[in-house]
């Protein structure tokens, strides 16, 4: 018999223009229910941008997607999944949306934001980002946002940040820490992916690690390699869980609903990002419909059903219910 969980979506993107449609987000229903997290902003946005993405993306979901819910509390989660439904919350790339007030993160908690990196890619007032040459790690104000994220329940995030100042995070936080979407670099070495240290730090805080699937940081861009980058998912995870151990492994697969609008986000925000995201040509994701399936790719591995139940879900939710806020 083959059992399927709820699945708990770290991080997935749809475009970051208010206009744009959550529809899609609809490929991650499943009869068990899911959990998605939806990026609303990064380097570039303001407190204002990343206001009106999310609250955009929230009014959608309540007035014209009764299949997706917005969600508070992980009994709100637990809610929504057992109804089938797809519960959704929202995730910060950077701080810079902040617009320099620690203050502005119980502002964005209250509005639906459940975890925030502090660096996407560079150097900011927080720290440094994975592809800063000098890495000086995190900064006074990095420790205030760490503080005030810990105070407030929304989970500190080291994805998109230097090595120091990853492991800075995890030795600031009182909480469990995730990396909401790095893979390994000990299989691909590739400076958005972690070191063996950083995912060491991060499981001795209680946290997890959501394996991507994105075709340059797992080393399979190929534009026809759908079925091997999903393969080389499930590699990084099954490496992650050697490397960690099971109960410190999940998924968040930074799926772009539209691949187009990313490409042009690395165009027209050319300081954001450098060639070690252009090199391999057009960025390949594995789509939903796939990361959907890893349970069978798991189970072909040999792995049992506590183990898939836990990276599937069960792990981020633990996580959400140690960090998350109860009262709200
Ligand atoms: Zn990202």
């Amino acid at each position: 018999m083959n059992r399927t969980y709820p699945i708990w979506e770290q991080h997935c993107c749809l475009p970051l223009q208010s206009n744009a449609s959550i529809a899609e987000l609809l490929r991650y229903r499943r009869p068990e229910g899911s959990y998605v997290s939806v990026n609303v902003g990064y380097a570039p946005h303001t407190r204002a941008d990343s206001t009106a993405l999310v609250k955009s993306f929230a009014w959608q979901a309540r007035v014209e997607y009764p299949e997706i819910t917005p969600v508070s509390t992980i009994l709100d989660v637990a809610d929504v999944q057992r109804s089938g439904g797809i519960a959704l919350a929202f995730d910060l790339e950077d701080s810079n949306p902040l617009d320099g007030d620690p203050d502005n993160i119980a502002y964005f908690y209250d509005l639906g934001v459940r975890s925030m990196l502090p660096t996407y890619n560079h150097v900011n007032a927080a720290g440094c980002g994975c592809l800063d040459a000098v890495d000086t790690g995190l900064t006074a104000y990095g420790r205030e946002l760490v503080a005030e994220m810990n105070r407030v329940g929304m989970m500190v995030d080291g994805s998109h940040c230097s090595t120091r100042t990853g492991l800075d995070l995890a030795a600031a936080t009182t909480r469990p820490m995730i990396y909401s979407h790095s893979n390994l670099r000990r299989l691909w070495e590739h400076p958005r992916n972690i070191t063996d240290d950083q995912a060491k730090a991060c499981a001795d805080t209680g946290g997890v690690i959501g394996i991507n699937g994105v075709g340059i940081f797992l080393g399979v861009n190929g534009p026809d390699d759908n079925k091997a980058r999903l393969e080389a998912m499930a590699d990084h995870i099954e490496e992650a869980v050697g490397l960690v151990g099971v109960d410190h492994v999940g998924i968040g697969s930074d799926y772009s609903f539209d691949a187009e609008d990313f490409l042009d986000e690395i165009h027209n925000h050319a300081a954001s990002f450098s060639e070690a995201y252009t090199a391999w040509g057009p960025l390949q994701w594995v789509p939903p419909e796939d990361t959907l399936t890893l349970d069978v790719v798991l189970r072909r591995r040999g792995f049992d059903e506590s183990s898939i139940e836990a990276i599937y879900g069960g792990n981020f939710a633990r996580v959400a219910a140690e960090v998350w806020s109860t009262g709200r």
